[in-house]
């Protein structure tokens, strides 16, 4: 099997369950490794600081966009969010295999700089079931449920730029469909070049 991972774009409008899915993931697969990005959101009462986000305040982002130290970044609910080119290159040292969890801007910015990387919608099952999910999850005041649902339809339009979609109406299933993608990938033709080229060589 080949050792070399790939870089996946992991998007879905907020509420979908991407980060729950996505932590199943990852303790499920120990080669996944979540890109750890920047914001400027307010932080959650369960998120901790360099584990979930890296919080930073609006100057401290913009001095860093200034400084050209994102791969890509985006205004996402009123709000800035950004992968740091830091953090894809720790990441990618290893032959890990890496998720960006980012938003449909983010991942229009990734397919351009990086067209090898893999991209995964996750879509809810209905607009209800969103909504529902959205209200039950309660980290949101009223005005960013609101705003987030305003910002889906929006985004569930642009699931036809990615290569994979997979509805997330049963969680584990969900999981098990994400993981079946991942491991796919690694038989690419281009990661297994090595392969193909010693047994050509050697005869
Ligand atoms: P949340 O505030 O719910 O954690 O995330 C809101 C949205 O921002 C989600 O769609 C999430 O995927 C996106 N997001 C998180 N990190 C990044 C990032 O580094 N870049 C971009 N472009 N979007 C991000």
């Amino acid at each position: 099997m080949s050792t070399k991972g790939n870089i996946f774009v992991v998007s879905a409008a907020s509420g979908t369950g991407k980060t729950s899915l996505l932590n199943k993931l990852t303790a499920q697969n120990p080669n996944v490794r979540l890109a750890i990005s920047h914001t400027t959101r307010t932080k959650r009462e369960d998120e901790v600081d360099g584990k979930h986000y890296y919080f930073v305040d609006t100057n401290t982002f913009e001095q860093m966009i200034g400084d050209g130290a994102f791969v890509e970044h985006a205004r996402v609910h009123n709000q800035y969010y950004g992968t740091s080119t830091q953090e894809i290159e720790r990441l990618r040292q290893s032959d890990f295999d890496v998720i960006l969890e980012i938003d449909v801007q983010g991942a229009e910015q990734i397919r351009k700089l990086l067209p090898e990387s893999i991209g995964i919608f996750i879509l809810p099952p209905s607009w209800e079931v969103l909504e529902q999910r959205l209200n039950q999850r309660g980290t949101e005041n009223p005005d960013s449920i609101a705003l987030r649902l305003k910002n889906s339809r929006y985004e569930i339009e642009q699931a036809s730029l990615f290569d994979y979609l997979v509805v997330n109406d049963d969680l584990q299933q969900a999981v098990d469909n994400v993981n079946h993608i991942i491991l796919a990938s690694r038989f690419r033709q281009t990661n297994n070049a090595d392969a193909l080229i010693s047994l050509l060589q050697s005869r």
